[in-house]
């Protein structure tokens, strides 16, 4: 007689085209992995059915396709599924965001009132990674103006799957440091409906590892770190570092207009220090 239990997925199973696959629980059935969240895509269109999305590097998805269309075929639906908290962090981070830039109209509309909201810190890095590792999978990275194929490590994969806990000199970082433009933090101009999203990864010159990169969503910044970049001993003082001056799991983002203040907190489940950041603006 054969039971539920005989016929079930073992649990080291690994789907050979699931990046996630290093240490098994994989389902049998691949899924498509969108290379952004749906859900920021669409809230972005505004729901336009018209809209068409792309890679503008000539790698990945070459010709603009429709939102639903725009994914990978790269991680099994047990992991797929398990990283949705993921897309939750960055619908709620850029809805928040652009919310307040629609009514702000680049200084010439409404502040409105003091807000705020609470995300995962955890699950907003685990989107940034997500993100990377996801065009890393289909080898959509260039480097010195060719496509370079981008291994993944194990560490990123337990990293993604909260299997460990974050190094200390790891992870999330945002703008610190009012000289350095490569990490953005503008989200309230006007041209942020327009360009809401983009990307830079970090490679190793030896392998071109994925070792970190710069995700931007709604005009801010979100650098991530998967290595020692030498913080504490003033590596990241470069002029030419893109995560220069950053701040690094920020325990809040501020916006301040005329003393009132728009806040974004974040939860984190690691042991580190969490510092704020706020930025004051003009009309
Ligand atoms: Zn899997």
């Amino acid at each position: 007689m054969t039971t539920a239990t005989d016929v079930s997925t073992p649990p080291d199973y690994r789907h050979p085209k699931c990046y996630a696959n290093t240490r098994g629980g994989c389902s049998t059935k691949i899924s498509g992995e969108h290379y952004l969240s749906h859900g920021l895509i669409k809230l972005f269109s505004f729901d336009d059915p018209e809209f068409r999305i792309g890679h503008d590097n000539g790698l990945g998805v070459r010709r603009p396709v429709q939102p639903k269309e725009f994914k990978a075929n790269v991680l099994c639906t047990t992991h797929n599924q398990a990283l949705s908290p993921a897309d939750d962090a960055a619908i709620a981070f850029a809805s928040f965001l652009r919310g307040i830039a629609l009514k702000w109209m680049g200084g010439t509309g409404e502040w409105g009132r003091a807000e705020s909201i609470t995300i995962s810190g955890d699950d907003l890095q685990r989107w940034v990674l997500k993100m990377f590792l996801t065009h890393a999978a289909v080898g959509s990275f260039k480097l010195d103006g060719k496509q370079v194929n981008t291994p993944i490590s194990a560490d990123a994969v337990d990293l993604l799957l909260n299997r460990s806990q974050w190094p200390e000199t790891w992870g999330l970082c945002v703008h610190g440091d009012p000289t350095n433009d490569m990490l953005k933090m503008d989200p309230f101009s006007v041209d942020v409906l327009e360009n809401w999203w983009g990307y830079f990864p970090l490679l190793t010159t030896w392998d071109q590892t994925l070792c970190g990169g710069v995700a931007e969503l709604t005009g801010v910044g979100l650098g991530i770190s998967l290595f020692n970049q030498g913080r504490d001993v003033g590596a990241l003082d470069d002029p030419r570092h893109p995560l220069r001056g950053s701040v690094q799991r920020p325990r809040s983002m501020s916006w301040v207009v005329d003393g009132v203040e728009k806040k974004i907190e974040f939860t984190w489940t690691d042991s580190w220090v969490h510092r704020t950041a706020t930025w004051t603006m003009r009309r």
